[in-house]
């Protein structure tokens, strides 16, 4: 161990910084010792370092496996501006400059390679590498070893090669994405399960959160830019479609702002002309798909709002969080309507993706509807999508500063449990309700459920309103979506004491009454 140089010495020396930041001290220390493990942080929150450091304390070469040329060139180009010898070898190479990294990969001169992971499983790399002395692999955005989700790379699926081939070269994975499942499935096909996992928090304290239902989205807009914008700093408006983000940018220009537009659909001019003028630090609000993200590096984006309901609490939180980077105040506000929730259901099950696929997206479609229909602090449901459990209510997001106004649930609470109780908690939510309003279906009658007690004890509500108040409970954590199976309701250990009548529950007045197409709930 003591030949091996300093870390801190090494940042210090080779990248200029002063210290480590957070748990990257930790992560450094135990690769530097030899050891593998997974490293949750949030974008932005200093992953490369993690592996770059102990790279180059270990002897050996250090690979990193990364999923774009892109980012693979930028951090090459990063490293050799700091005289750290690093190359990046990929499709995109012509055979000569492939040809100069292999000769220079044996001779020893590089210290950091990066390579894209279809290169790097290939046998005819690996029975190279075979002969080389390897610092440490790293496996970066590793989230795309998972299928789990939307993010699943199909060149990642040799990894797990890397755990059996160099069983004692030590194996780092990170990502920026930390929901529980996605974490599971990564340590597994890494050969992780045994190693630290090291997460960060996700949370962005600066970051104030909002949502409201889209009743008059420009007016909402208009009150939202005058609160956050204040005139210096950027502002984003994401939109559901190209279509919507080229309207908002005119009506935006048409009420004095300097507004820019950017979607997929843009000709590459027009794309760089948009990210330079969002560059350039004047006040000006971006109205795009989610096709603008990779790259912002703006510290001083003041607000970000959302026109339509993002499809995960992942790609809300990725992209809210390009606000407020320098860590100064900024506002996040989320607009979204019943319609645009049975449009994305809607699609998931069109979409003709695998019923896998389609079961993890409509989870976090679910999860994305819980936190725009929070009754609790929103930040605390955020929070709780990565598995991270904050203990208090933030003080800090819409909810907290300015709770809704709530009405006992507790009987409608009860009455929704109890019909998935005596189910069999085998059903999802449509056939829960068809029981609770007492709907003759050819599945109710096909399982008796006609003959149950809670049958059509809910005809005081709609179906909507039902669904409402699935969502609240879902959120409250009473209840879970089993989306590993067909999407069927199971209590939580927190139904019990509602369903004994010891615990009331609260419901969100303004929700179920949308909901419900104007009946009053249940008293
Ligand atoms: P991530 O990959 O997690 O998104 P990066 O590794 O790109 O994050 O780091 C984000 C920024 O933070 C970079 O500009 C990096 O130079 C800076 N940074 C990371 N760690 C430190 C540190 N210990 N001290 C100072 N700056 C740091
Ligand atoms: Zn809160």
């Amino acid at each position: 161990m003591q030949d091996y140089a300093e870390p801190v010495e090494v940042l210090r020396r080779v990248f200029g910084h002063p210290g480590f930041r957070g748990l990257q001290e930790e992560v450094v220390r135990h690769a530097v010792a030899g050891g593998s493990g997974l490293v949750l942080m949030p974008t932005g929150g200093g992953k490369s370092l993690c592996f770059q450091v102990p790279a180059l304390c270990r002897p050996g070469l250090g690979v990193v496996v990364s999923p774009l040329i892109a980012l693979m060139e930028d951090q090459v180009a990063a490293l050799r501006q700091q005289d750290v010898p690093a190359a990046a070898l990929h499709s995109e190479l012509d055979p000569d400059e492939a040809r100069a990294i292999w000769r220079d990969l044996d001779s020893g001169q590089l210290k950091l390679l990066y390579v894209s992971p279809e290169r790097l499983t290939a046998e005819y790399t690996l029975a190279r590498l075979d002969a080389m002395r390897i610092a440490l692999f790293a496996i970066d955005e590793a989230h795309c070893v998972s299928q789990w989700g939307h993010h699943f790379r199909p060149e990642y699926r040799g990894l797990p090669v890397l755990a059996e081939r160099f069983p004692r070269v030590p194996r780092l994975a990170l990502t920026a994405t930390a929901d529980p499942r996605t974490v599971v499935d990564i340590q597994r096909q890494l050969g992780l399960e045994e190693c630290p996992l090291f997460r960060a928090s996700f949370d962005r304290p600066n970051i104030h959160i909002a949502a409201e239902p889209r009743e008059a989205e420009r007016g909402q807009l208009r009150r939202f830019i005058r609160s956050a914008g204040d005139g210096a700093g950027a502002g984003l408006i994401y939109c559901g479609t190209r279509r919507k983000a080229e309207q908002t940018a005119e009506w935006l220009c048409q009420e004095g702002h300097d507004a820019l537009v950017f979607h997929a659909g843009l000709e590459p001019a027009a794309k760089r002309d948009a990210h330079r003028r969002f560059a350039r630090g004047d006040a000006v609000i971006m109205a795009a798909t989610i096709a603008f993200g990779m790259g912002i590096d703006r510290p001083d984006v003041r607000y970000v709002a959302h026109t339509d309901l993002p499809r995960s609490p992942e790609s809300w939180y990725q992209e809210i969080g390009r606000g407020g980077r320098d860590g100064l105040p900024a506002q996040a506000l989320l607009l979204y309507g019943a319609g645009d929730i049975s449009l994305a259901r809607h699609r998931i099950g069109e979409s003709g993706a695998p019923e896998e696929q389609k079961r993890v997206e409509r989870q976090r479609l679910e999860a994305m509807v819980a936190i725009a229909e929070s009754a609790t602090c929103r930040r605390q449901i955020l929070l709780r999508c990565f598995g991270e459990e904050a203990p208090e209510p933030c003080g800090r997001c819409d909810i907290c500063l300015n709770p809704p106004r709530l009405f006992d649930g507790t009987v409608a609470a009860q009455k929704l449990l109890s019909a998935v109780l005596r189910t069999g908690r085998r059903f999802g939510l449509g056939h829960v309700v068809d029981v609770l309003r007492g709907k003759t279906t050819a599945k109710v009658a096909q399982f008796g459920h006609d003959q149950l007690p809670t049958f059509g004890v809910g005809r005081d509500l709609p179906d909507a309103a039902w669904r409402g108040v699935a969502r609240q409970l879902v959120a409250q954590g009473a209840l879970d979506v089993v989306v590993e199976n067909h999407g069927e309701l199971v209590p939580t250990d927190a139904a019990r004491p509602i369903l004994k009548g010891e615990q009331p529950v609260m419901l969100r007045q303004d929700l179920v009454a949308v909901a419900g197409g104007g009946r009053s709930a249940p008293a």
